[in-house]
């Protein structure tokens, strides 16, 4: 699916500058679904945001689905991602005012600039999948921590994307909480292939996927 060469990135100019990754190789197969470890800084959230085309590589190659993402320009690469790739964070950024499935199908409206019958169906589908048919409706903000996460799962799937970046997604959930939506998208992965990478700092989660990659000091360490 992806594959990533010799990538460095650095923060900052100078005698300030941070060496973050130092030449991080690392490739991902279609339909894997894998956890990003390493101690807090090492660079995971850094590395994420790069292969979700948010931020470029200071060098090092990037190619996904055989485009090259280092050479594409800016407005490419968000119509790569748009097509491509789905994203899921600690933070769920739900609208609070707009209900669950007014949160997955709005990023598809805006961009479109219309609320199709079909995008509705297919947001309907995710959240019954996510075990939320009963909160279709309910205001975001009236959803339990769990709840909002799941949505936020079902939002990241709305395009159907290949890969789907989740940084943290359960880490401010409860165990019970957390497991579940682990559950939900270790269903995803089986049923529809949908690569995942998943960084976490838990050790149950990372259990439940079927590759580890470890990162440390700017590169793979295992
Ligand atoms: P955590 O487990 O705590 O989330 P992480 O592995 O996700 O950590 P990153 O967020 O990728 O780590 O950060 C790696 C390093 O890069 C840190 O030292 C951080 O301070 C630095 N860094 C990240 N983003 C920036 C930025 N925009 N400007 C300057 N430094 C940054
Ligand atoms: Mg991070």
């Amino acid at each position: 699916l992806l594959e990533v060469r010799d990538l460095v990135k650095t923060f900052g100019v100078g005698d300030a500058a941070t060496r973050v990754l130092r030449g991080l190789s690392l490739t991902l197969e279609a339909g894997e679904m894998a956890a990003l470890l390493g101690p807090s800084g090492s660079g995971k959230s850094t590395l994420l945001t790069i292969l979700g085309t948010l931020m470029k590589p200071s060098s090092g190659g990037y190619t996904m689905l055989g485009q090259d993402l280092i050479a594409a320009q800016d407005s490419e690469l968000t119509a790569f991602r748009n097509l491509h790739i789905g994203f899921v964070f600690q933070f769920h950024n739900l609208l609070p005012d707009f209900t669950a499935l007014e949160n997955v199908i709005f990023p598809t409206a805006v961009r479109e600039g219309r609320e199709t019958p079909s995008a509705r169906a297919r947001g309907r589908d995710l959240l019954v999948r996510m075990g939320l048919e009963e909160r279709i409706n309910f205001p975001s903000v009236k959803l339990s921590g769990g709840q909002k996460q799941r949505v936020a799962v079902a939002r990241a799937l709305m395009n159907g994307p290949e890969l789907v970046l989740a940084d943290e997604p359960t880490g401010n959930l409860d165990r019970v909480s957390a497991m579940q939506v682990m559950d939900l998208i270790a269903q995803i992965n089986r049923e529809e292939g949908t690569t995942f990478l998943i960084s976490t700092h838990d050790e149950k989660i990372a259990d439940l996927c079927r590759r580890r990659i470890v990162v440390g000091d700017g590169l793979v360490t295992g």
